[in-house]
């Protein structure tokens, strides 16, 4: 048996499309680059990654809106959702393959969580889309994927899903996805001055913290602090999703907030600190980060995580009984 925990990477890198690079600053290589760095340090072991199988487009259409399935249909649809300028090439062809990709690495990452403790998708958190529309770069909704299909797999079962979403943008998807689910909680820490401004009247359960943009290191920290023992102790998650995005750094073209790479690896340390307190599972997708510095920011953060938690090590299946779970 492996000493390492399972980590996905999706099979099809995500391309750059010609012209995109005017409507955002695209990194398409980033996780990779975040994987290279942790493999040669000697934290990762290159047998622990697995390429992780796509979803099949039949598979999303049994679990998304025709509406969405539309939408992935249509150039127009596709040119909106990924803000691509006229002339791009066929968006179908270049963008679906590795969103069906992403998805699948996170399904597989939370199903890895689900039995081993720990799972990584260096991918994903493509909080935008929902089960009703792709926005704002994000083609299929792989949060809410990963989600449904546990579900599904657990069939019978009453699981309680917290996502932590700390990637710099309100995870306007997620939100709207399981706005009649009690089960879902939705843990959502963002700038509150950028994309998607405004907030749907109907939400999924949970704590929203607004963030000013330039917010630094120290009121960071103590909000999320502040929150997140409280959030997980209330809810008593079987399972925590963490989008820990990278777009939160300063200098950030799109995230707009001031965290220091020291910074971010300390919310990521506190983050699973907390969650190990409350919770034996934890699954994380790696959101946006669109500075030069962000994989170098993500693979210290990750590594510093291994260090102190030994992240990647698989958990003692005794401790994969919540509290929560054990009850019922
Ligand atoms: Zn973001």
């Amino acid at each position: 048996m492996s000493n390492t925990s399972p980590i996905y990477i999706a099979g099809e890198p995500f391309p750059l499309a010609p012209g995109m690079e005017q409507t955002h600053p695209f990194f398409p290589n980033r996780h990779r680059a975040v994987l290279e760095a942790l493999v040669a340090r000697g934290v990762l072991s290159a047998k622990a990654i697995r390429k992780a199988s796509p979803l099949a487009m039949s598979s999303v259409a049994h679990l998304v809106s025709r509406q969405l399935m539309e939408q992935l249909a249509s150039e127009e649809g596709l040119r909106k959702a990924m803000i691509a300028p006229e002339g791009c090439g066929d968006l179908r062809q270049m963008y679906l393959p590795p969103a069906l990709a992403a998805a699948g690495a996170s399904v597989a990452a939370l199903r890895a969580a689900w039995r081993g403790g720990f799972g990584l998708h260096l991918g994903g958190g493509f909080h935008h889309a929902s089960r009703n529309g792709a926005e704002g770069f994000c083609l299929l909704p792989d949060i809410t994927l990963a989600i449904d299909s546990l579900r599904q797999q657990e069939k019978g079962r009453r699981l309680r899903v917290m996502v932590i979403d700390l990637d710099a943008h309100h995870a306007n998807g997620v939100a709207a996805d399981f706005a009649k689910d009690e089960d879902t909680y939705l843990f959502d820490v963002f700038n509150k001055d950028i994309y998607p401004k405004g907030m749907k009247p109907k939400m999924a359960a949970g704590k929203r913290i607004f963030l000013p943009s330039l917010c630094g290191d120290a009121e960071y920290l103590a909000k999320l602090g502040k929150a997140l023992d409280g959030a997980l102790a209330k809810f008593m998650p079987d399972v925590v999703i963490y989008n820990a995005g990278a777009d939160v750094l300063a200098g950030d073209p799109l995230g707009k907030l001031g965290l220091s790479k020291e910074g971010l690896a300390a919310r990521d340390e506190m983050v699973v600190g907390k969650v190990r307190q409350h919770c034996p599972r934890l699954c994380m997708m790696m959101g946006g980060g669109y500075t030069e510095g962000a994989a170098g920011a993500v693979a210290d953060s990750l590594e510093n995580l291994h260090r102190k938690f030994g992240l990647f090590k698989p958990q003692p299946t005794s401790r994969l009984l919540s509290p929560a779970y054990r009850a019922r």
